[in-house]
């Protein structure tokens, strides 16, 4: 016989070096942790799952959600004619992921800004990738000269980018996507939120892949649907990597709905955007008259640099308000910096919920 230490360790050496994710965080009656949508679903979304026929459960879905292409490129304004296609995925982690597992071998370099999406340096790490992590600039753009330099096999960049919610400039992505030598991974978590696309670009590239995820805007997170959009030939081969039958029926469905709705879907995503927007700006200026210094936001979510963070997240979270708190933020980034690169992150919803989160801070930063 054998311990099962000993079987421990027959798992993959990048597998047993990865954190468990944490399922601890607290819950908190305002939870502003995730940057969903904090108003909730589209009502086409719920229509859909309320009134699912006992085939959607039954059933297996299509292979790879073929149903949902269509939808996806009219939504993004780009036309298979042109040899765009889709990849859609468990959220759009899992289409990250599968590229990452595509093209990168391990061994095989991914670069992306620092500070960006926390789930990539995971990402890498389990696909074996080895991750060059370039600081953002001064003005929380991307270091496109840098980026490029790294030499990688996959780039990638995430506009606007979380946690900072800072826009990405056309120039940086422009010369990114000109000059990488490997895939470009644009992920577009946030663009709903922000004053402009990149999607377009696909139709002139021959590397890049736009991620997009209905976990945010869309309101959709916990059914887990996310896609990429791309040359075909690139799409093709990174649903050979991602496996079958990802998106479940349910949310194929729903998603559909959603996509093929206006008033019940589209629109209400993008009118709740446009709350988020003007919530999101005059809780930018609300903090700056209370003494914070946010960093501008392009996202439905603010940073906020300040050195007591963690102490402040502990606190508001025992008043019933989560926030995420960031500490080890670069600090080559001067605003970073002068906080010794802590700094909060705040959802942005309704603004009784922003008044409960405001009134929150103030008790605990007094
Ligand atoms: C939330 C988020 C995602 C995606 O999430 P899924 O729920 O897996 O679609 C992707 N990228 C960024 C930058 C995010 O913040």
């Amino acid at each position: 016989m054998t311990s099962s230490g000993d079987m421990v360790g027959l798992a993959r050496s990048a597998v047993r070096a990865l954190p468990r994710l944490s399922s601890e965080l607290p819950s908190c009656a305002v939870d502003l942790s995730d940057n969903t949508n904090l108003w909730g679903a589209p009502p086409a979304a719920l229509r859909v799952l309320r009134d699912a026929p006992p085939e959607a459960l039954s059933r297996y879905p299509s292979v790879y959600s073929e149903p949902l292409h269509e939808a996806i490129l009219r939504y993004v304004n780009l036309s298979r004619a042109d040899g765009v296609g889709v990849v859609t995925g468990c959220g759009s982690d899992d289409v990250l992921d599968s590229t990452m597992r595509a093209f990168g071998a391990p061994g095989d370099r991914i670069v992306f800004s620092s500070p960006t999406f926390s789930m990539i340096p995971l990402l890498a790490r389990l696909n074996g990738l080895d991750p060059v992590a370039i600081p953002l600039t001064n003005a929380f753009d991307v270091d496109a000269e840098r980026i490029v330099d790294a030499d990688a096999k996959i780039t990638y960049l995430c506009a606007p980018n979380n946690p900072t919610a800072t826009p990405v400039s056309r120039a940086a992505v422009e010369y990114v996507v000109a000059n990488a030598r490997g895939i470009v991974l644009l992920d577009e978590a946030y663009v709903e939120f922000a004053p402009e696309a990149f999607v377009q670009l696909v139709e002139q590239s021959e590397r890049l892949i736009v991620a997009r995820t209905f976990s945010k805007a869309f309101g959709l997170a916990g059914l887990r649907v996310g896609f990429g959009v791309g040359p075909i030939r690139l799409t093709r081969i990174v649903e050979r990597a991602r496996g079958p039958y990802k998106v479940s029926a349910l949310a194929e469905r729903a998603v559909l709905a959603v996509l093929d709705s206006t008033a019940d879907g589209v629109d209400w995503v993008r009118a709740h955007a446009v709350l988020a927007i003007g919530n999101r700006d005059r809780l930018v200026t609300t903090l700056g008259q209370a003494g914070f210094d946010p960093v501008p936001s392009a996202a439905n979510f603010v940073l906020v640099p300040t050195a007591r963070a963690l102490d402040i997240a502990q606190r508001m979270c025992a008043r019933g308000v989560l926030v995420r708190s960031f500490t080890g933020l670069p600090l080559e980034i001067d605003a970073l910096a002068r906080t010794g690169g802590s700094a909060l992150r705040i959802g942005v919803g309704p603004w009784d919920m922003m008044q409960t989160m405001l009134s929150v801070l103030a008790e605990v930063s007094a």
